[in-house]
């Protein structure tokens, strides 16, 4: 597949400074805002970067900051319209120690070359950051003015505690704001519809929700001694017994309201007889449909709460000497509707062992399910619709975890999209090494943004 072939009206906005944009997101990768960082200073350089390249922003709107964190208002002329919130992360993953001659290019050079912007946060996400940015300034520079009062929201420790969004969060649900959609990071790019049983078809996900998350401690306590004289069972063995009691009950198998939508989308692309038949009728094949889902090493975390166990410690160091005090982790990635509380349960039931305690070293139940009914993911569906042609827009859900969900109490509409379109390879960047982002691709999605915002928001003169 060539993504290229995928887009379209790439002469939309002609007089879009696509050279000046790329230098400016590259100014913005050469700044190491790693979110580790005890420095602010990167942050704080970020932010004067982000003053000096947008002055129609800055000349309409207010910028403030919580910590490392911005908040950029620009005040709408009709304020019976509740805000739209365009947000991102500025902090990006470190660069793996060791790795860093691997890059073709270094990894905070920003280096722009045959038309490929190189370094960390390219694709992971200072180029959504920058792009929201970019289409508001085109805007108002053209003298144009918004009904819809819009935010802007960058979160500085996404990868990390995701407390900047939320403080964010708080500061707005404070001043009693209520927003009508929110628009963040996840979904986007293009993809086979193979997995959801759709070969053939391309499909781009617009992510609704995010699975919860639990890291689940097991501690087992014991004096240890000779192991010649093991009456009652080793602390590794009571341990590895609870690990195996709590994989063999798995979570139960449901469909989501998020999922259910998505698969009603790709319904009618369905080419084996079978699943189209189940799919024919998802309300109604939904038991069926999760318990067959359960059998594929690809399908089964989006209709489960998922259980890894990832962490021992506490073993012996010698054959011969019993372990003392153990402990064990297991992170749980919890489905649509449930919350650690119940995953606690579900874990004492099945171990049913009082000398094993546990405890949540983290635990976040999984987000709300966002409206695909509404105005904002139909006005998002709009604008890529106009950029990307052969592609059929999925509602769908993440495994991982963003700052988006942080704004569901001012908001019933957290989208999380970006509309970048990338190669695979590109892709690989993401955390990794050699992140990159072309320049078509980068352009394309400020044009999408352009569109969202100037129909979503009523730009007008
Ligand atoms: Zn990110």
């Amino acid at each position: 597949m060539n993504i290229y072939d995928h887009f379209r009206n790439e002469s939309l906005y002609p007089d879009l400074d696509v050279d000046g944009a790329c230098s400016r997101l590259s100014a913005a990768v050469r700044l190491k805002t790693v979110s580790d960082c005890e420095d602010p200073a990167p942050f704080l350089e970020l932010h004067e970067l982000m003053k000096s390249s947008f002055p129609h922003i800055m000349a309409a709107g207010g910028f403030e900051t919580v910590g490392r964190s911005v908040l950029i208002r620009v005040p709408g002329s009709d304020s019976s319209l509740r805000p739209a919130l365009f947000m991102s992360h500025q902090d990006v993953v470190p660069v793996v120690k060791g790795t860093e001659d691997d890059w073709i290019h270094g990894a905070y050079s920003g280096d722009i070359e045959d038309g490929i912007i190189w370094g960390r946060g390219t694709q992971d996400i200072k180029e959504q950051v920058f792009a929201e940015l970019e289409a508001a300034e085109y805007l108002l520079s053209r003298g144009l003015k918004n009904a819809r009062t819009i935010y802007f929201a960058f979160g500085e420790d996404e990868e990390t505690f995701n407390r900047g969004s939320k403080a964010l969060s708080d500061l707005l649900f404070s001043r009693g704001e209520r927003l009508e959609f929110v628009l963040d990071e996840g979904g986007g790019g293009i993809q086979s519809g193979e997995l959801l049983g759709a070969p053939g078809l391309s499909v781009m996900p617009i992510d609704l929700m995010e699975k919860g998350y639990a890291d689940l401690k097991l501690s087992v306590k014991s004096t240890g001694g000779h192991s010649s004289r093991p009456w009652g069972g080793t602390s590794l063995g009571r341990l590895a017994r609870a690990i195996d009691r709590i994989v063999s009950a798995p979570f139960p198998a449901e469909l989501c309201s998020t999922f259910k939508q998505s698969l009603r989308t790709v319904a009618p692309y369905i080419k084996d007889p079978k699943l189209a038949e189940l799919l024919s009728d998802v309300d109604a094949n939904a038991e069926l449909i999760a318990a067959s889902f359960m059998e594929s090493k690809d399908l089964f975390p989006f209709v489960t709460t998922t259980i890894a166990p990832t962490m021992i410690s506490g073993s012996s160091d010698a054959p011969n000497v019993m372990p003392q005090n153990m402990e064990a982790v297991i992170n749980f990635r919890i489905a649509a509707g449930h919350t650690p509380e119940e995953v606690m349960e579900h874990c004492r039931k099945a171990v049913d062992d009082d000398s094993v305690s546990m405890e949540f070293l983290q635990a976040n139940p999984a987000s709300a399910e966002a409206r695909f009914d509404g105005f904002g993911y139909a006005q998002l569906i709009k604008a890529l619709d106009s950029f990307y042609g052969d592609v059929v827009f999925v509602p769908f859900m993440s495994v991982g975890a963003t700052d988006a969900h942080n704004y569901e109490q001012i908001c019933d509409t957290c989208l999380r999209c970006s509309p970048f379109v990338s190669t695979e390879e590109e892709e690989k960047g993401v955390h990794g090494t050699n992140e990159r982002i072309s320049v078509r691709s980068y352009a394309q999605g400020i044009r999408v943004l352009i569109s969202l915002m100037k129909e979503s928001c009523g730009f007008a003169r």
